[in-house]
């Protein structure tokens, strides 16, 4: 049952067909964890926060530089040095006292993954470079958690979702493929593009939380240059280093 303040806090999202009073209670008792609060992850905590997910669990073990403030806008120049985690934390309780946030200052790592993954119901990775990315990716299929990719660089972005059964991280880009290690320190990153799909990886968050189908055969593109959204086909690959297992035609 929700309270009447919480009747006023999320009436406007609670009138939008397959959410209602129960859809918001379900997300009440959601753990959500967000990996990377940097330019994805801040427009999806702001998201996640302000919808009522009822436990976040924030991991970053970076401090707070002058070069983030241009597209991390929960942040302010006179918190430059202080921890990321903290900050965005307290932020997010500032928006709405009535969840739970947890921090956790530090990078990812396996350990840090496999306790966080057997509390949490979904994970966003927002996370800037491929080692992370395939760490996460890892634990999340060894788990069995669904995980929200986001990715952005430049004027291009792109989201995964990667569910229990489907195709995963490691399907679409093989850990052993050689990548340019291409990251906004060297191709920079323009603000609007990053923050529109961090935003849209806590669209698909809410839409899996509320118990909606996603596509997990499915990876979205944007060009902010055109304008235009492509997608492409992902099918599980039987060879997969990490997910092969689950598709081998004798499992
Ligand atoms: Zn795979």
């Amino acid at each position: 049952m929700l309270r009447d303040r919480e009747f006023l806090r999320y009436g406007r999202q609670m009138l939008m067909p397959g959410w209602g009073e129960s859809g918001q209670s379900q997300l009440g008792q959601k753990s959500v964890a967000i990996i990377g609060l940097g330019g994805l992850g801040v427009p999806a905590l702001a998201n996640l926060a302000g919808s009522g997910i009822g436990r976040l669990l924030l991991v970053d073990g970076d401090d707070l530089s002058l070069s983030n403030l241009h597209r991390q806008w929960i942040y302010r120049a006179a918190d430059v040095g202080q921890p990321k985690v903290q900050l965005a934390r307290r932020w997010a309780l500032d928006l709405n006292p009535g969840i739970r946030v947890e921090a956790l200052a530090q990078m990812a790592d396996e350990r840090l993954l496999d306790t966080l993954l057997a509390e949490v119901d979904l994970v966003l990775d927002c996370t800037d470079n491929l080692a992370s990315r395939h760490l996460i990716n890892a634990a999340c299929v060894g788990h069995r958690t669904a995980l929200i990719s986001g990715a952005a660089i430049g004027w291009q972005g792109q989201l995964q979702s990667v569910l229990p059964d489907g195709p995963c991280f490691a399907c679409f880009c093989p850990q052993e493929q050689p990548v340019a290690p291409q990251g906004c320190r060297e191709a920079g990153v323009a603000p609007p593009v990053v923050s529109a799909i961090g935003s849209l990886q806590a669209a698909l968050a809410l839409k899996w939380l509320l118990g909606e189908e996603l596509d997990g055969n499915k990876v979205h593109r944007f060009d902010g240059h055109t304008f235009e959204w492509s997608r492409f086909t992902l099918a599980p690959n039987p060879d997969c280093s990490q997910c092969g297992d689950h598709h081998a035609p004798d499992h």
